[in-house]
C-alpha cells in the first residue's frame, strides 16, 4: 500500500492539448499542461504541488549546472480499450532513481513521493493520454541538485519533478549501428548503471560522428578492450544467434534497463534459449558473417524494440536478414501487455 501525500493543485486557466495533432506527434516538442515538483531541505521532502508545465528559475551557482548532480527516469502510459490509463512497471522505474540518486549523492526519492505524485498528475492530464497506435504519454522524472553553491560537496538541497509529454513511433526504420572501438559510454566503477545526465553528455559527441558518418547509432563496447558488447546508443541490445537470445549482463557499465528485463522474461515464457553473458565483438561478426546471427535489436523504453537492421565494424557493413519475426513479436506482445490487450501475467501494469 503507498501511504497518500498532501499535493497542493493549481491548474491551468486552459489546456493546450488542442494544440497537439496526436496522429503527428513530435517527440519532446510539447509538454502537458502540468508538471508535479517536490523540494528537499533541512533534511526532509516538502511542498509537494501539481503546477502548470513551465520554465523554472535558478540560480547561476546552482550546483547543478556546474557539476551535473542530475538524474532521471522514462517510463509510459497507455490507454486501455475502456479508456483508463496504465504504466508499465513504474515501480521499477522508481527503484532505479534511487540507484541512481545514490551514486549522485542525490536524495533519495519515498515511493509514497514518487508514486503518489505521478499517479496524481496523471490523473489530471489523463486526456494527454493518447489512444493512437503506437503513441502512449511518456513521463519523465528528474531529480537534481538545487544548492546555491558552486563548493564542490556532496549537494543538500534537491527537486524532484514529474513532466510529460506525447510519444509516437520512435524509429520508423531498421537502425544502422556501428561498433564504437575509441570512446567510452561507461568505465568500470563509473556512472554507467546510473540515468544521470553527464552519461548522456559524454556519449553525444561519439554518437555525432558515427552519424556524420551515416550510422544511426553506436554500440558501445567495454572501455578496456573494446572487445566486448555493452550497449547501443541508450539502449540495452539483444542478439538472436542461432536459436539463442544472447545479451550482457547488467552491471557498472550497462544500464538495468526494464524493457530488456521484460524481454528476456517474456523470451523465456516463450521457451527460448537465454544467454545472459559476455559477447565479444569478433563472436558477433563471426555470426554475421556465418548467418547465424538473425536479429538484433536495442530494447528502451522509447523505442521499445528498436531493430537493427546493419551493423558496421572496422569499416567494414554487416546486413541482418530482413524479416524479424522475433522483433516483431515481442514489441507486439509488449504493445498488447502495456495497452491491457492481452493479460497480463507479469503484474507489470498499473492501473490508475
Ligand atoms: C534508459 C536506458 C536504457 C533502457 O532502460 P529502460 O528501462 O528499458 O527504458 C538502457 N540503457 C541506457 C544507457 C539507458 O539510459
Amino acid at each position: 500500500m503507498i501511504d497518500t501525500i498532501d499535493i497542493a493543485v493549481n491548474k491551468v486557466a486552459e489546456s493546450s492539448l488542442q494544440q497537439v495533432d496526436f496522429n503527428n506527434i513530435v517527440f519532446g516538442k510539447k509538454y502537458s499542461d502540468h508538471m508535479f515538483v517536490a523540494d528537499y531541505e533541512d533534511g526532509q521532502w516538502q511542498d509537494f504541488r501539481i503546477i502548470p508545465y513551465g520554465p523554472l528559475s535558478l540560480s547561476p551557482a546552482n550546483v547543478t549546472l556546474h557539476y551535473g548532480q542530475s538524474i532521471f527516469e522514462g517510463m509510459k502510459a497507455y490507454k486501455n480499450d475502456s479508456q483508463e490509463v496504465l504504466l508499465f512497471r513504474p515501480l521499477d522505474n522508481h527503484e532505479r532513481l534511487n540507484i541512481s540518486a545514490r551514486r549522485m549523492c542525490l536524495a533519495e526519492v519515498p515511493e509514497e513521493l514518487f508514486m503518489g505524485g505521478l499517479l496524481e498528475l496523471l490523473t489530471i492530464d489523463s486526456d494527454w493520454v493518447p489512444q493512437v497506435e503506437d503513441t502512449s504519454l511518456y513521463v519523465r522524472p528528474l531529480l537534481f541538485a538545487t544548492d546555491e553553491n558552486i563548493g564542490i560537496r556532496p549537494p543538500s538541497k534537491f527537486r524532484f519533478m514529474i513532466i510529460t509529454c506525447p510519444a509516437g513511433a520512435y524509429y520508423k526504420r531498421p537502425v544502422k549501428v556501428k561498433v564504437e572501438t575509441h570512446y567510452s559510454r561507461a568505465v568500470k566503477g563509473g556512472t554507467g548503471f546510473a540515468k544521470a545526465a553527464g552519461n548522456y553528455a559524454g556519449s553525444l559527441y561519439p554518437a555525432k560522428l558515427a552519424q556524420d558518418m551515416g550510422y544511426d547509432q553506436l554500440i558501445w563496447t567495454d572501455a578496456n578492450t573494446h572487445e566486448y558488447v555493452e550497449e547501443a546508443g541508450t539502449m540495452n541490445i539483444v542478439f538472436q544467434i542461432g536459436d539463442s537470445l544472447v545479451t550482457a549482463p547488467t552491471g557498472d557499465t550497462i544500464l538495468k534497463g526494464i524493457t530488456r528485463d521484460s524481454v528476456l522474461t517474456l523470451a523465456r515464457d516463450w521457451g527460448m534459449n537465454v544467454e545472459v553473458r559476455k559477447l565479444s565483438v569478433k563472436e558477433l561478426i563471426a555470426a554475421a558473417q556465418s548467418g547465424q546471427l538473425k536479429e538484433a535489436f536495442g530494447t528502451g523504453t522509447a523505442a521499445t524494440i528498436a531493430p537493427i537492421g546493419v551493423i558496421g565494424h572496422n569499416g567494414q557493413d554487416y546486413n541482418l536478414p530482413e524479416n524479424r519475426p522475433l522483433a516483431q513479436k515481442m514489441k507486439k506482445t509488449l504493445d498488447e501487455i502495456k495497452t491491457g490487450k492481452i493479460e497480463d501475467i507479469h503484474g507489470w501494469t498499473l492501473k490508475i
